[in-house]
């Protein structure tokens, strides 16, 4: 499960051109192997006591599951109470660390079904990256031994827009938005020209993905993990018209 940078974004287009067929139904979701009836995530080991650092494979399995019971709204029972709370004092042990929009549509916690302690969010829109962000991973990443990385667009992201419909590359009049779609918009370059796709799917998922790769080259930390197969970095894009979460 290695990153794999050079690959990646070509990897993320294609596989979108794959998830519609001409019916206008979603492939993937047609060919998805279904969840297992006794889930992973509804045992004590994802509990915030849990100490053991858990593979990016089972993380990613455990993220996938979670998508499905939100889609099928059957939401764990397990994870959000006072004995938990109790549990979470002794710190914390996350098994992914989730980079999303802060676009109220899409808490990861709601949409991967995610309990207390479990997963590590950063929210930023447009998941634009700073150095605030990227030490967030690192920390998550070095102090907390989290081994899978998520960065999760969505469909009809305002942020994406706006860099979709901005006139230029550069920030123009220095307001802090200005700055976030400066951020964004190189990384759409090669979906710019024509038209925008249905719900901004393809530009959010491209820029996702850029954001990843930027992970890798902008931080020593999260590259050297990469590398060495300590940490897999996943691209994900949510679709707010179904809250399914693809993953590329
Ligand atoms: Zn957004």
């Amino acid at each position: 499960m290695r990153h794999s940078p050079s690959r990646h974004a070509v990897h993320a287009l294609a596989s979108l051109a794959l998830t519609f067929s001409a019916s206008g139904a979603p492939a993937q979701e047609r060919t998805e192997a279904k969840p297992p009836v006794r889930d992973a995530t509804k045992t004590n080991e994802t509990r915030a006591e849990r100490s053991e650092d858990v593979p990016a494979e089972t993380s990613l399995r455990w993220l996938k599951n979670g998508n499905t019971r939100f889609v099928k709204k059957n939401f764990r029972k397990d994870g959000r109470g006072a004995a938990d709370r109790d549990r979470s004092l002794a710190g914390e042990k996350p098994h992914a660390i989730v980079l999303s929009c802060s676009d109220s549509r899409v808490p990861p916690e709601v949409v991967f079904d995610q309990a207390l302690g479990e997963i590590f969010v950063i929210r930023v829109a447009g998941e634009a990256l700073d150095s605030s962000v990227i030490a967030s991973i690192e920390y998550a990443v070095e102090r907390l031994g989290t081994k899978l990385i998520v960065v999760m667009g969505h469909t009809r992201c305002d942020a994406v827009k706006a860099a979709v419909t901005a006139k230029t590359d550069a920030a123009t009049d220095g307001s802090g938005f200005d700055k976030l779609v400066a951020d964004i918009r190189p990384r759409l370059k090669t979906v710019l020209k024509g038209e925008p796709s249905r719900f901004l799917e393809v530009e959010s998922a491209v820029n996702a993905d850029g954001v990843a790769r930027e992970l890798v080259q902008r931080s020593d930390v999260i590259r050297r993990k990469v590398e060495s197969g300590g940490v897999s970095i996943k691209t994900a894009l949510y679709r707010l018209e179904t809250g399914k979460v693809s993953f590329y």
